[in-house]
C-alpha cells in the first residue's frame, strides 16, 4: 500500500475508484468520499483517530 495515495478515511477507496474530497486539518490532508461525507457532518466522532482534528468537531444540529 502506498502511504501517500489518497484514500477515503472511512472506506479506504482510492480516487481511482471514487471521487474524493480533500480535507485540510492541522496542516495535514485527509480525503473522504461523497458517500462518507455525511459522517463528517453528522457523526464526526466516528472519524476521531482517522483524521486530525476530528475530535474538535461537533455534530451538525439538524434535528
Ligand atoms: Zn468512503
Amino acid at each position: 500500500m502506498t502511504s501517500n495515495e489518497p484514500r477515503c478515511i472511512q472506506c479506504n477507496r482510492t480516487d481511482a475508484e471514487v471521487p474524493l474530497i480533500v480535507l485540510r486539518s492541522q496542516g495535514a490532508e485527509a480525503w473522504i468520499c461523497p458517500q462518507h461525507l455525511p459522517l463528517l457532518i453528522h457523526k464526526p466522532q466516528t472519524l476521531v483517530g482517522k483524521m486530525p482534528g476530528a475530535e474538535n468537531l461537533s455534530a451538525g444540529e439538524h434535528d
